[in-house]
Parts: C-alpha cells; structure tokens; sequence
C-alpha cells in the first residue's frame, strides 16, 4: 500500500472525507489523492517520493512556482520579528499601496484572510451603501463559501454536481437573483423586475470555476452600464484571475480595449498572499469608508493582515514583473498548442476555453464552444477521468476536476514543459476511447 493511500485511509477516519476542501478528495475524477510533502518550483512531491509536474498552483497562488528564494527570505526574515501582533504594521499600509497602485479604480483597500471573507464583505458593503438587500450572481460562478453566493457555484459545488447546498435558508437564498453568464438581456430583465432593490452584480472577472468562461461581447462592459443606469454596485471577483493573466489582473488586461469600464468593489486573493492566507476587498473610497471603523459597515478579523502573510504578498507581487507575465502566457500558449495537437490527433471532440493565460478544456463543445454554465454541464465531463489519469501517471498533476481552470507560473521552465507535453498523446488516446 501506497504511504499515500495509508495517510487518506487515516486521513477520512477524522475529517469528512479525509480533506479541509472538497475537491481534494478526487471525487469526480476517483483515486487515490497523492498526499503532497514538498514542492519547489514548477514540482510537487510526494510522501511516495513521486515528483509531479504542478498545473495546479495551489489553485492560483503559486504565480512565481512554489519556494521562490525571495518570498522565502521574505517569510523568514518576518517569522524572526514574530508570528501575529493583532495591531497595525508597516507590511499592510505597503500592500494595499501596491495593489492600489497596480490597479486604478482601487483608491482603499481592507485585508482580509480568505477570498470567501473578501465577497462576503464586499455584498454586506455594497448592501450598507446602497440600502438595498438584492444581490445578483451568475450561475457557474463561484466566489466562496458565502451563503448567498453558492447557489448554482462553479469549483467544488459544480464538481460534484450540487445545485447549491444544504444549510443555507430560503430566506437567505430569496435574496440572491441567479442568471445565466454572458446574457446582457437576461441582466435588463432582472434589473427591470425588480426597480430600486438591487445593491450589487458580483461577477468573476473572467469564469474560471465552471471550466473557463470567456466575457463575451464586452459583457464586463455590459455590466458596469447596467447596474450605473440602476444605482447598483459592480464587484469584479479577481480572487483567481487578479495579478494572475495580468499585473492589473483581468480588469487590466482588458478594459481599456472594452472602452475603460470601471467597476466599483474588486475582491482579491490567491497570488496576494504568495500561499499564505490573505485576500483583500478594494475599490473607491466612499464606499470603502462605509466599512468600520470610519462607516457603520462591520467588518473585522484576528489574523487580518497578518504579518507573515503580508510579508509573502508583497515578495510575490513584487517579484511578478513584466517578465514574469510574459513568461507565463508564452508557457500558457505553448501548452494550448500541444494540447490542441494531441486532442486533434487522436481525434477527440473538444474546444479550449480561455481567459488570458487561464484556460480549461471543455470535452465535446467543438461546435458550440462554452458560453455559460448550462454549456459547462453538458459537456463530456466523463472524458476527463481517463486523460487525468493518464497525466497524473506520467507525472504531470492537473486540476482533479473539468470545471477547474489550469494554472502555469513563471517557474515553468523547457524540462517541466517537454514532461507535461510529451504525457499528452496517451492522455488525449485514453481521452477519445
Ligand atoms: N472567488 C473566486 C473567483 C475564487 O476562485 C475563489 C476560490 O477559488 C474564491 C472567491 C474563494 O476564495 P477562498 O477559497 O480563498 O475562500
């Protein structure tokens, strides 16, 4: 037996699937869980001492490959000046001055400690300054375990093919308005149903929790013009995509060409905190002002800000130059590029969904492409398990769920590389059998 298999056997004995979050389980994809030891760069090893190419990242973070020397020396040299003072430090005021700084809208920022808190708090902000209760969300999107938000979620949720989850009440529910992505129409008719109750539209920036979703027809655009003619709040989630496809995260990245739409909350995570927990809400100042202790919106955490994690975020971010992008999206293409040419040669019916240097393969949609969450569930989800397999056999370590998008950083050097390509011809062969 595997020491892997024996420490999930332990593992499921005290914790509700021997995981701290689902999609770790390997549910949809079946298996064995490889229980990760270490990891440098674009690696992952095991407790079996089975070394993996890495396309997870962490689920984001992991921007600059994993134990990066400078981030490394970062935590270190914070650790040495101790672990958690609940009081305000100079590594906070830093962060937030980098992230305003990096993106334009954003005038204040709140640290917080998980993506979750961050949406959770940016629907309670937005509630308290427009006075209005309804929140509208697109199905297939995921922004955390929030109550309201987890009607028809993207991740874990749409993994396991839940509608929402159990828990949460009606009357919680009644008061989040779910719509299909990519429909301008369907949003006119929300806003038209209900005159004056609406505080916010909450979008990921670009879907990357359904599969990848591409923003069509400046459907961003579409957003901001929208809830302005209605008095109601954008928040642009860039948990997953923000100072990932661009160093303004996807707001950066495609604004401008979309005629500089600008969304009034952000909400951040992931590659802020450089695999640390910290996330952060961010946007124009007299709505963050609405947040106490300067408004009557609550908001508070212990480890908010904490200094280790402020210490790896600011590293990362610092770290994450024009070079870095650039490295990424060549990596990002040249893998899109060998997973076309292995699916076409085995003849496989597919289309590659992107967002930047996100990107996701959605098995049987050749013809139809992924527009929304309804295209995500009816694709051939049951050739994924193979070609997952077939990866992970070969040592390549993708995301253990179809809905979930792949993540490169800049560590991806030509040897990672030539090992996950050259484990691409027998995963698209298992995948067309
Ligand atoms: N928003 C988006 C777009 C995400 O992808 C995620 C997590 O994957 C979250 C919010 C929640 O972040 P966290 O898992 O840190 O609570």
């Amino acid at each position: 037996m595997s020491v892997s298999q024996e420490l999930f056997d332990r593992a499921q004995r005290v914790m509700p699937g021997g995981v701290n979050s689902p999609v770790r389980a390997f549910n949809s994809v079946g298996g064995t869980p490889p229980f990760i030891s270490a990891a440098k760069g674009p690696y992952l090893t095991d407790v079996d001492g089975r070394e993996y190419v890495d396309l997870v990242g962490s689920w984001g973070p992991a921007l600059l490959g994993h134990a990066h020397p400078v981030v490394l020396e970062s935590v270190h040299e914070a650790v040495e000046r101790g672990l958690s003072f609940g009081a305000t430090t100079r590594g906070e005021t830093e962060l937030a001055e980098l992230l305003v700084d990096r993106v334009g809208p954003v005038e204040e920022i709140r640290m917080v400690s998980t993506g979750t808190e961050a949406t959770m708090t940016a629907l309670r902000l937005a509630r308290g300054f427009t006075g209005r209760d309804l929140v509208i969300k697109f199905a297939g999107c995921y922004h955390g375990h929030v109550d309201s938000l987890l009607a028809e979620a993207g991740s874990g949720v749409a993994t396991l093919a839940l509608p929402g989850s159990a828990g949460v009440t009606e009357a919680t529910s009644s008061q989040t308005l779910v719509l299909p992505y990519n429909d301008v129409t369907a949003l006119e008719q929300a806003f038209a149903d209900h005159p004056g109750e609406i505080a916010a539209v909450i979008t990921e920036a670009a879907p990357c929790n359904m599969g990848v979703v591409t923003p069509e027809n400046n459907f961003n655009a579409e957003i901001r013009r929208v809830t302005q003619e209605h008095g109601a709040l954008m928040i642009l989630d860039e948990v997953l995509t923000g100072f990932r496809v661009h160093e303004a995260g996807y707001w950066g990245l495609t604004n401008e060409a979309e005629g500089g739409w600008t969304p009034d909350l952000f909400t951040f995570g992931k590659v802020i905190g450089g695999g640390l927990p910290t996330a952060a809400l961010g946007g124009r100042a007299d709505v963050m002002n609405y947040l106490a202790p300067t408004g009557p919106v609550y908001q508070a955490g212990t480890l908010s800000g904490n200094p280790i994690a402020m210490a790896a975020g600011l590293a990362t971010l610092k770290c994450a130059d024009r070079i870095a992008y650039q490295t990424i999206d060549r990596r990002s293409e040249q893998l899109r590029d060998a997973v076309r040419s292995a699916l076409d040669t085995a003849g496989v019916n597919y289309s590659i969904q992107e967002a930047g240097n996100l990107f996701s393969i959605a098995f049987g949609t050749r013809d139809t492409g992924v527009h929304n969450y309804a295209d995500a569930k009816a694709q051939e989800t049951f050739r994924y398990t193979p070609f997952f397999h077939a990866m992970l056999d070969a040592g390549v370590y993708l995301p253990p769920s179809v809905f979930e998008a792949w993540f490169l950083s800049a560590a991806h050097d030509d040897s990672a590389m030539d090992r996950i390509i050259s484990a691409l011809p027998a995963a698209a062969q298992a995948a067309a059998e």
